[in-house]
């Protein structure tokens, strides 16, 4: 597990390339140059690291591409101390981003391999989040709400009701929805039954998968 000057300089050219794409947030900018995003992925795609693209990691899923992680984050205003939720914790990479930013984190991911791996590689960089679940993100995790934010980082064909509810008022879910193709979607919980819809970009992701295993 190195992380070596050369590394250190491909991510703040990293960010830089984030920051020209339209990215603002100075914490999340920071967090982007701070957390080696080469140890999340398989060591055969290190030279690919700090490239602004997605990547495979195992179980046939991906590391989303960093202007995601940034842009989905920015979109979330994520406060030290926040209670946050995020389905689909895949490589981790984006939890990581979620606790530099200081907040409390929860993160289901439905793929066993990838929750063991996972599971054991954040507390070694440091990074703890409140829990990790091994569970189907479409339910969320009610145990734990009301949140301030919540984040999907796979591709729902529909916005899940439970996701909905289980926001604050005033809180924020973040969700790309769409089925080949998604839209990147913002609602903020004005009232109990009051939801404002804000709609972004495309973006790809992998599917957010419901009932299978
Ligand atoms: N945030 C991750 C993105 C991983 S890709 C990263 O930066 O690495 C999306 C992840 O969502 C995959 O790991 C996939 O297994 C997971 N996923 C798909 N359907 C899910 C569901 N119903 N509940 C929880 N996780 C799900």
């Amino acid at each position: 597990m190195k992380d070596t000057f050369k590394h250190k300089g491909l991510r703040q050219q990293l960010v830089g390339i984030v920051k020209d794409k339209g990215i603002t947030d100075e914490k999340v900018l920071k967090a982007i140059g701070k957390i080696p995003r080469h140890l999340f992925m398989d060591s055969s795609f290190l030279d690919h690291a700090y490239q602004d693209k997605a990547f495979p990691i195992a179980a046939d899923q991906t590391i989303s591409q960093p202007y995601t992680v940034a842009f989905q984050t920015e979109l979330m205003q994520v406060k030290p101390g926040d209670n946050v939720l995020e389905i689909g914790t895949g490589s981790g990479y984006q939890t990581a981003v979620l606790c530099e930013l200081g907040a409390k984190v929860f993160s289901i991911e439905r793929q066993l391999e990838l929750f063991k791996i996972t599971s054991k590689f954040l507390p070694k960089l440091g990074y703890r989040p409140k829990k990790l679940i091994f569970g189907d993100g479409y339910k969320g995790l009610v145990t734990e709400a009301p949140y301030d934010s919540i984040i999907v980082t796979a591709g729902a064909p529909f916005v899940p009701k439970p996701l909905m509810s289980q926001l604050k008022v005033g809180g924020r879910l973040v969700i790309p929805v769409g089925d080949k193709v998604q839209t990147m979607t913002l609602f903020i919980r004005k009232g109990p039954k009051d939801f404002e819809k804000h709609e972004f970009g495309e973006f790809r992701f992998v599917p957010l998968l419901e009932d299978k295993n």
